[in-house]
């Protein structure tokens, strides 16, 4: 690990961060059809590898400009240099860099935004020549290994606010620090969005399922999500406590019900809130209990929203707590499961509660495509959280 942030390449990273990202819809996303051309692919190449960039380097530069030390704790550098890393490596692959071609913008300066906005596919043609099909496959090299470097961002962040409080002997952390890491993890599900898209559409021309496209199903649908993220929770439950049997969960929801979504982002926030409830049912009710209170997901289809209310009787929230849930690393359990930073890794196994990010990550993925979560709370009987989840799918990314 012998890579460095250079002065030049900071002074790049500088130039960069003063352009705007470029928002993009749900709907902008799946304009591509399921089986993209190589022409296709190659000018989504060329959006991401404007865009990308740009996200990278206002990372960069808001990591580097961290308020009180917290921009020099080890984590905070780690990640820093992830992204300036990554920077360098979108930079250098774009079509019509220096390395590409021999004439372009080694010195950091960009051209005019050739193609600054999303692509919409047009018809394509036969006959791409082959270096195109090679480039596209370099490309999407490049963003694998760039996804794979930043695996474990959020764990080695949530580590490097730790090795700050420490430091600076603080218990929680305060309005900024808490803009900042929505800020952060927002933009982090928007680049994970973009390049987990491209890498889904450049395989995809090997495999078919009519309902994708990229990661994004056409027709996820609501009742099979649930009732797989149900199993999950209650396993996890059953694990953690040493349960021969987790409280049960009431699914109640129309089978057909189905939106333009990512069956991903649905899935995590569902794992997340039911976990939740899980946990406050059998900590409230008792580990020993024969039997608990049923918790409820409820699924409600609107012309606007898709609605899922998750309701349980696990004792609710202290109102005095409410705003507390959503911070980062905000938690009631005692002892916060060990900061691997490899958790992410494929062997994973989730923890049941701990790292204090279940709820604040979750209303991030709903409120990214145009959706939201909120809590309402019934201190001594139980909470009701809503999910929206915007089925219209033409809100853009929200960017700061
Ligand atoms: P974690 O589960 O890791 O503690 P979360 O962000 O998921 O982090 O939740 C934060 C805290 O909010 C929990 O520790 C718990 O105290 C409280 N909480 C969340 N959901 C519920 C719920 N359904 N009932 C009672 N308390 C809850
Ligand atoms: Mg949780």
């Amino acid at each position: 690990m012998s890579w460095k942030r250079t002065d030049k390449l900071m002074e790049t990273i500088k130039h960069y961060s003063k352009f705007p990202a470029t928002g993009v819809s749900l709907r902008q996303m799946v304009q591509f059809g399921e089986k993209p051309s190589t022409g296709t692919l190659f000018r989504a190449s060329q959006f991401l590898s404007e865009e990308l960039p740009i996200r990278l380097a206002h990372r960069v530069q808001e990591l580097s400009e961290l308020p009180d030390g917290l921009n020099e704790m080890p984590s905070i550098q780690r990640v820093t240099d992830w992204y300036a890393q990554s920077f360098e490596g979108q930079y250098k692959s774009a079509p019509g860099s220096s390395t590409t071609n021999g004439n372009g913008s080694s010195n950091g300066e960009r051209k005019s935004g050739s193609a600054r906005r999303y692509y919409v596919p047009a018809d394509d043609g036969q006959g791409w020549p082959p270096e195109l099909s090679q480039y596209n496959n370099q490309f999407r090299e490049t963003l694998d290994r760039i996804k794979r470097r930043h695996d474990s961002v959020v764990t080695t962040v949530a580590q490097g606010i730790l090795e700050w409080k420490r430091k600076r002997q603080r218990m929680q952390i305060d309005h900024n620090i808490q803009a900042f890491l929505d800020r952060f993890y927002m933009s982090r599900i928007g680049i994970r969005m973009l390049i987990g898209q491209h890498i889904a559409l450049t395989d995809q021309r090997q495999r078919s399922d009519p309902n994708y496209v990229g990661i994004i199903c056409t027709k996820t649908n609501v009742h099979d999500l649930a009732k797989e993220a149900i199993e999950n929770a209650r396993f996890v439950c059953e694990d953690h406590y040493g349960l021969f049997d987790a409280p049960k969960v009431q699914l109640v929801c129309n089978p057909d019900i189905n939106f333009m979504y990512v069956p991903g982002h649905l899935s995590h926030m569902l794992f997340e809130t039911l976990k939740n409830s899980l946990r406050a049912v059998v900590e409230t009710h008792g580990q020993d209990k024969e039997e608990f209170p049923v918790t409820k997901v409820i699924v409600a289809e609107g012309k606007e929203d898709i609605t899922i209310k998750i309701t349980d009787e696990g004792g609710g929230i202290p109102r005095s707590a409410i705003p507390l849930v959503w911070t980062y690393m905000y938690t009631t359990v005692d002892q916060t499961p060990s900061l691997d930073p490899d958790f992410n890794k494929s062997d994973f196994k989730a923890p049941m509660a701990g790292f204090g990010y279940g709820l604040p990550i979750s209303r991030l993925y709903a409120r990214y495509f145009g959706g939201d979560l909120k809590l309402i709370s019934m201190e001594g009987y139980g909470t009701d959280v809503y999910l929206h989840l915007n089925r219209l799918s033409s809100s853009s990314e929200p960017l700061q």
